[in-house]
């Protein structure tokens, strides 16, 4: 049955979180020190009522996804490795960062997160979970959904929204 109106669903969880650790670079030469943030996501998802269910997508299915991708980035330094201000090198068990040429950190590898980003903003974090969830939704064979949308918070009142259609 058509139905005037559209739904979408959110999930914004306690446990979507991610406490990581990182650094942008600016137009020009400047480079930011190493900090922290603890970062929350919220993603909504939109499209059609599944016809027997009645809803736009299962929330467990949804959390446990989401959940999975925080984590997977959790207690990590996220990197950029798209961008070409920073060097990164292998050096055994360590990472050697450099920005323009220049040494800058040495981490334990197994606590960097490697990003296919060109700079660790909360754009581009919103834009990579959104790319994250959407192979997971495919590898699922997820259907009628019409948008995705993932905001991420960096600090209270401050946070960037990346909106995807499908
Ligand atoms: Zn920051």
């Amino acid at each position: 049955m058509q139905r005037p109106g559209e739904f979408r669903v959110s999930v914004t969880k306690d446990y979507l979180v991610f406490a990581s650790a990182h650094f942008i670079t600016f137009a020009g030469h400047r480079c930011e020190g190493l900090h922290g943030h603890n970062y929350r996501v919220r993603v909504t998802v939109e499209g059609a009522l599944d016809e027997e269910s009645w809803f736009v997508f299962d929330f467990v299915v949804l959390k446990k996804i989401m959940r999975r991708l925080c984590d997977e980035i959790d207690h990590k330094v996220l990197l950029p490795l798209e961008n070409p201000k920073i060097q990164l090198s292998e050096d055994g068990d360590a990472l050697r960062v450099a920005y323009e040429g220049k040494p800058r950190y040495v981490f334990p590898k197994v606590d960097c997160a490697l990003l296919p980003v060109a700079n660790t903003t909360v754009e581009m974090l919103a834009e990579l979970l959104t790319k994250r969830l959407r192979s997971e939704l495919d590898a699922i064979g997820a259907r009628g959904l019409t948008a995705i949308e993932m905001e991420v918070e960096e600090n209270f009142g401050q946070s960037a929204v990346y909106r995807l259609s499908l």
